[in-house]
């Protein structure tokens, strides 16, 4: 995937989060605040206006920064702090090689910021499945990815707000891993 290409899937995302609002909104409410999917759209629709498609690099950083100064919440942070990292590592050619060590430090990213774990109930449980699953060598389908999102809906939240909701917050998946099945799907360039 060259940057052109990985431009113009970063633009989609602006109308899959237009689409998912509604669902990332019904996650949140149930186990958090109801912003997710505001936040979210809000963060991708100021992406045209602050895309730098100079480089591949310049295309994650650029984004990054989008990100974490229109998405708010927990999330925005997370997410615009590891677009950030990734485009310390992205090369201009983003083959299945260069997405294994985009991928990982997308998970490492996450982990450090969030100081989070597998199987806390949030986005890392997706970004790292589908990092471990790319480093493999399996080829990831959108059904991959929201296979691992479902999997975050059985388990107690530890991290963010869902953790104020302990037991109650079984039974739902949680918004930032449903987000990060988008986001995931655009970079690995499945579908
Ligand atoms: P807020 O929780 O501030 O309202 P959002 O609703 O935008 O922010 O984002 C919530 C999502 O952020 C959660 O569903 C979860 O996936 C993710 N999240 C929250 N805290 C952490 C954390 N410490 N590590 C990883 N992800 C987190
Ligand atoms: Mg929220």
């Amino acid at each position: 995937m060259n940057v052109a290409e990985l431009k113009e899937r970063l633009l989609n995302l602006v109308d899959v989060f237009e689409e998912k609002e509604p669902l990332l909104t019904e996650l949140d409410r149930a186990i958090g605040d109801g912003d997710h999917g505001v936040n979210m759209l809000r963060g991708f629709k100021s992406l045209p206006e602050q895309l730098d498609d100079n480089s591949m690099a310049a295309l994650f950083k650029s984004t990054g920064m989008a990100l974490m100064s229109n998405i708010g919440g927990a999330s925005g942070p997370l997410y615009g702090f590891s677009f950030v990292k990734m485009s310390q590592v992205v090369k201009d050619e983003l083959d299945n090689d260069n997405l294994k060590e985009v991928l990982k430090t997308f998970s490492e990213a996450v982990a450090q910021r969030g100081k989070v774990e597998l199987n806390e109930k949030t986005m890392y449980d997706v970004i790292e499945r589908a990092s471990e699953a790319v480093s493999n060598g399996d080829t990831l389908a959108f059904e991959d990815l929201q296979s691992y999102a479902d999997l975050t809906e059985n388990i107690e939240a530890t991290k963010g707000r869902a953790a104020y909701f302990k037991e109650a917050s079984k039974g739902h998946v949680d918004p930032g891993a449903q987000s990060s099945v988008y986001i995931l799907n655009a970079l690995i360039g499945v579908d």
